[in-house]
């Protein structure tokens, strides 16, 4: 059965990068009838940001990606959360150390520091370690007794050299790594008492039965350690498939996307509103900005993907369909949130006009006017298709709700005439003599008056448009009358010419 994880950790707000991650897991989860876990790696207490993890689930759900188990979801696998699974790395770690895989290391930060002041590229490694302070140069009882008095320690991987690593990623193909240019990465602190990353992320994988990691490129150097470690542990066989996702570029299509690059462009990085603890910063999130999280969602699954046709818009179930993920592109994909914000305007035309509406009817109210979901919606079916946030609705039609108490100075100059308030005064009279008062109702009796009197219809209808709106855009003219009704339209009318 397929199983993947998205593993986080929760050193802050989650990036747009991360969400796409965890999408592609969830496509791929459920287009193989597989689980998505979701794992918090908090192994590294200096970086645990208070509210981090909480926030990730709250984006998850917002967006409608669902995962099968882990922290906050339970499952048989748990604990979820690395911080609870000391004792189970601990015998993992003696595994290795019993199994002559790793070594114990008492070099402090200033020796390291030392080694290298004095050694350009330092690497602790094959050709390295010999000269270190490790129970490969130690005599035994030093090194226990060090430990027994209490001394610091890590124990570090035993990368043999003169290997070649061999990674079938499911994106980037056959890649071969030779070990030598790796180093003996730290696997456990003693200080801690917890292992680092790559242990627990191996460990967990593997308990979890993980069968495919898909995260980001940056992943893609501690790869071969991961088959290392995989094969140290005797676990080759069920090793998990990887693929590593390119990466997001920034909107100008050279460098990695930054949280900088949103705030200089004015577009989010994050999925949710984040107020960082630490600093007290605010930054902005796609939720806040008023994006609808399908447009999110469809926006971030072409970052790196592409069916291979013209279709651009997919539900989340169309995209559980169509995703292949061998077919993710190897090259970085540029962050072009203007096709974000293009995204949200097409899912503003696919959803209804009364879901529109609900959205929209409390920014009516906060505006303190008064009025029936029936009529907002009318409202909201004639705008729509002109705005891409349902946040951009109320200045462009307040109108319908709020009479003009202005008149828009340029629009008076250019389109009010000498004889505007008179051809007013007798449209008023016209429109009072309508019992009907549709679209259709009014329409050809207007234009019957317009023709018999030998009016310019262009100037009537300026004229109208002030009169009712009080600026120079928006909607056909009798939509709005039709909409406000006779008496509304009349006492607006009456009052633009009084
Ligand atoms: N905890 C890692 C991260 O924050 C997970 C990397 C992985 O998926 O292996 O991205």
């Amino acid at each position: 059965k397929v199983r993947v994880r998205f593993a986080p950790s929760p050193t802050g707000a989650l990036h747009i990068g991360g969400v796409r991650t965890a999408l592609y897991n969830y496509l791929f989860a459920r287009q193989h009838g597989g689980d998505l876990v979701f794992r918090i790696e908090d192994t590294d207490s200096n970086r645990f940001v208070p509210g981090a993890e909480e926030y990730i689930i709250e984006s998850f759900r917002w967006l409608g990606i669902k995962f099968d188990e882990g922290v906050s979801f339970g499952g048989e696998h748990g604990p979820y959360r690395q911080s609870e699974r000391r004792s189970i790395y601990k015998k993992y770690v003696e595994q290795l150390l019993a199994a002559d895989k790793a070594y114990i290391a008492f070099d402090t930060p200033e020796q390291l520091e030392a080694k290298r002041a004095e050694i350009q590229n330092f690497q602790y490694d094959a050709r390295t370690r010999g000269e270190m302070t490790n129970s490969l140069t130690l005599p035994k009882e030093e090194v226990e007794r060090r430990i027994a008095d209490g001394e610091q320690y890590v124990v570090r991987f035993k990368v043999e050299p003169g290997i070649d690593v061999h990674i079938d990623d499911m994106i980037r193909g056959h890649v071969v790594i030779k070990s030598d240019i790796l180093d003996d990465k730290v696997l456990y602190k003693s200080a801690d008492e917890l292992p680092t990353y790559h242990l627990a992320n191996i460990v967990d994988d593997h308990l979890m039965e993980i069968t495919h990691v898909i995260r980001g490129e940056e992943w893609l150097p501690s790869a071969p350690l991961h088959v290392l470690l995989y094969r140290a542990f005797g676990w080759e066989d069920t090793m998990p498939t990887f693929a590593h996702l390119p990466l997001l570029l920034k909107p100008e299509g050279k460098g990695k996307l930054s949280k900088r690059d949103g705030d200089r462009l004015g577009f989010p990085v994050f999925p949710l509103e984040w107020h960082d603890p630490k600093t007290g910063d605010v930054s902005s999130g796609y939720r806040e900005s008023g994006y609808f999280p399908e447009a999110v969602v469809n926006f971030l699954a072409l970052l790196g993907w592409n069916p291979g046709t013209e279709q651009e818009l997919f539900t989340l179930d169309e995209l559980v369909e169509a995703f292949d993920i061998h077919k993710c592109s190897k090259a970085g994909a540029r962050f072009d949130y203007q096709k974000g914000i293009w995204f949200n305007h097409e899912y503003m035309l696919k959803k209804s006009n009364e879901e529109v509406a609900n959205l929209f009817a409390p920014i009516v109210a906060n505006n303190g006017v008064d009025e029936t979901m029936e009529r907002i919606t009318q409202v909201v079916a004639m705008m729509k298709d002109r705005v891409n946030f349902v946040k951009e609705l109320w200045p462009l039609c307040s109108f319908f709700f709020i009479a003009p108490t202005e008149y828009d100075e340029k629009t008076v100059k250019k389109r009010w005439k000498a004889d505007s308030a008179k051809v007013m005064g007798e449209l008023a009279d016209v429109l009072e003599g309508i019992d009907d008062f549709s679209v259709e109702g009014q329409e050809p009796v207007v234009m019957k008056w317009v023709e018999e009197k030998g009016y310019k219809l262009g100037d009537v209808m300026n004229a109208f448009r002030l009169t009712l709106v009080g600026i120079g855009k928006g909607p056909g003219m009798f939509d709005i009358s039709a909409f406000l009704g006779k008496e509304e339209t009349l006492k607006r009318m009456r009052k633009a010419i009084e």
